[in-house]
């Protein structure tokens, strides 16, 4: 059965063409390559090109024929969704659009959809449930909260089933050692503190350590990559098993702060990471912890990797093995 992966050469969704391969179905890839890697599509057909180029998206699906859509394709810097809105609603609102009517006119019916914590904003409450206000405080939250009201306006009127899977921090890396993390610019906490153990960097900066949060520094939920492909293929099944429109928030429910993840690190890789204390970042809510119990009751789903020095053992195991993709 095939599964086309939007976003497939990229961080997240490369770990997941690994896992449907596994389970049986063959995926087939569909990437720009802006910020994925060719190196990371591993035994799947790959379609170079852009999801707003409706001819591209038309021509991949005649090919494809996909029983589902995956979409991890996105841009997803907050701060540059704030000095760059106009690039986040094209990637993230139009080109979605484009995808989706692409899926309409060749009647494909099921898809996930990337979403994030994001789309809260500022916490009115912790641990953060489906139920929690949706109140976005910058372009990039805002654009995927668009989609996923486009999304059920599309299944209202077309029928098109969609899983959206909030992520909170996806985290870690193939535990074979096969897939990791390389964004560039790398912005994310772990691969940060990661190459400032490894030597690439010459210190991890926190920002901000005024918060009100335990120890002044921001509480996050760090979720295995390994636990988001499993809710991502018990959303697969259950949409071909005819299951409906469903929202999932996904994280460990436990929160670390950043300090935390620093003194893990510090455990897992027996190395000194040096330490600087900076301004807070724009757009930083001081804790963001999910309240997974819906995809855990619903979908059946339990991390397994919930334990954070295993988050960081995968994480460092990657970062010693490959430092960088071939671009
Ligand atoms: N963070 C930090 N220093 C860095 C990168 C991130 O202190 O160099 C903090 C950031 O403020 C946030 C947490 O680490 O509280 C996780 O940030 P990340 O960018 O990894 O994910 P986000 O929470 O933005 O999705």
């Amino acid at each position: 059965m095939n599964i086309l992966v939007v976003g497939g050469a990229g961080y997240i969704g490369s770990h997941m063409v690994k896992r449907l391969r596994q389970s049986g179905f063959n995926p087939i890839v569909a990437d720009d390559l802006s910020s994925g890697r060719r190196a990371a599509v591993q035994n799947a057909e790959l379609h170079v090109g852009d999801i707003d180029d409706a001819a591209f998206v038309d021509q991949v699906l005649r090919t494809c024929q996909p029983a589902a859509v995956m979409h991890f394709a996105s841009s997803i810097q907050v701060g540059e969704s704030v000095a760059d809105p106009a690039k986040y609603y094209r990637n993230n609102v139009t080109a979605t659009q484009v995808l989706l009517d692409g899926m309409r006119a060749h009647g494909v019916a099921r898809f996930i959809f990337s979403s994030t914590a994001a789309i809260f904003g500022d916490p009115a409450y912790v641990p953060i449930d489906e139920a929690h206000p949706k109140q976005p405080i910058n372009p990039y939250g805002r654009s995927k909260w668009m989609v996923e009201q486009m999304l059920e306006d599309y299944d209202h009127a077309y029928g098109l089933k969609s899983v959206c899977l909030r992520y909170f921090n996806a985290a870690g890396a193939d535990p074979d050692g096969e897939l990791g993390e390389c964004h560039e610019p790398e912005t994310h906490l772990l691969p940060l503190i990661l190459q400032a153990a490894a030597g690439r960097r010459p210190h991890i900066t926190i920002y901000g350590d005024d918060y009100a949060t335990p120890d002044g520094t921001c509480v996050r939920d760090y979720i295995h990559i390994e636990d988001l492909c499993d809710a991502h293929l018990l959303a697969l099944q259950q949409l071909l098993a005819g299951g409906g429109s469903a929202r999932y928030n996904l994280g460990n429910g436990n929160g670390f702060s950043v300090r935390e993840v620093i003194t893990a690190a510090q455990r897992v890789t027996g190395r000194e990471i040096p330490v600087v204390v900076g301004e807070r970042r724009a757009g930083d809510p001081p804790s963001l912890v999910a309240d997974s119990h819906r995809a855990r009751a619903e979908l059946g789903w339990q991390p397994r990797f919930a334990n954070l020095d295993t988050i960081v053992a995968h994480a460092w195991a990657w970062e010693r093995k490959h430092a960088h993709w071939p671009t």
